[in-house]
């Protein structure tokens, strides 16, 4: 962890390495997050204004925090999280405090990446309340708007934004210079999900009967999240089993993969 004037921040450790698959998608956040925040004074001196904001949408557990952190990581940028729930949830006045104090204290820290986790949360289509009167959504909402604005004159702060919802986030939000840049992160396909298993089994002891590619294709519909949760319970398993045993066997693999029920349906997919 660094700190700057006070401000304790940490660069996330994570590489695009540690992501399996998604390599077009990797490439992309490297072209709009990494290298204007790497090179913020070669964009100043094209006169090329950078993305602002960028919003990653998809389903639960596909890894759009994972890459956040990896772009922070790659750019070595300052990593804020925020989640919108958490800042919904809090007292009145708080959250609008939080988000201007976490904006601030990432322009101390810059080069940063804001990650707004659960955007939707907060980032809410606005109802046009009858009564007059702003909800709690509308008010960090307008907060978040201002900020975003604000950060013309900053320079290296990006701010990425995730959802499951991208349908229900603000005509605002989308405006230019805001989310300028929308990527779908979707669920892994063969290939990514090989890429995954083998991420996941990396550091592991891993018997020769085990065929990766066979597992990739006997899990269709598993996130990311699901198949690192496949291999570490298989583990767990070899050990349940043998507390003196010294590779992870097919078998494993499999017992956890039987008892496992994707969270994903084929709809979702297509
Ligand atoms: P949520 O919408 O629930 O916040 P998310 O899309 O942000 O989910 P992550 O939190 O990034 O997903 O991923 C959850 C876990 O799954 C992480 O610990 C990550 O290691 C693993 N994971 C997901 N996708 C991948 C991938 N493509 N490669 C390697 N690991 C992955």
């Amino acid at each position: 962890p660094s700190i700057t004037r006070g401000v304790t921040v940490e660069i996330p450790k994570v590489s695009w390495d540690d992501i399996g698959g998604l390599q077009g998608l990797k490439k992309k956040l490297q072209q709009a997050v990494e290298w204007p925040l790497k090179h913020a004074a070669a964009f100043a001196r094209l006169g090329v204004s950078p993305v602002r904001g960028v919003l990653l949408h998809g389903p639960p557990g596909c890894s759009k925090t994972t890459l956040a952190k990896a772009a922070a990581h790659a750019a070595q940028a300052s990593f804020f999280s925020l989640s919108g729930a958490e800042l919904y949830s809090m007292y009145v006045g708080e959250g609008e405090a939080l988000l201007r104090n976490t904006f601030r204290r990432a322009r101390l820290a810059a080069p940063s990446i804001i990650f707004f986790d659960e955007a939707d949360v907060v980032a809410a289509k606005r109802g046009g309340s009858s009564s007059g009167s702003t909800t709690v959504g509308e008010r960090l909402l307008s907060t978040l708007l201002t900020e975003m604005d604000g950060l013309e004159q900053a320079k290296g702060i990006l701010v990425l934004a995730a959802t499951n919802r991208p349908h229900a986030i603000d005509a605002a939000l989308m405006r230019p210079g805001r989310f300028d840049l929308v990527l779908y992160v979707p669920p892994p396909d063969l290939e990514a999900r090989y890429e995954i298993l083998r991420v996941h089994t990396r550091n592991m002891k891993v018997g020769t009967d085990v065929d990766m590619r066979q597992l990739a294709e006997d899990t269709e519909l598993f996130t990311g999240a699901e198949l690192e949760g496949l291999c570490r319970e298989a583990g767990i398993v070899a050990l349940r089993e043998d507390i003196s045993a010294t590779v992870v066997c097919d078998r494993h693999f499999q017992t956890v993969k039987n008892s496992l029920r994707p969270a994903l349906t084929r709809e979702e997919i297509d």
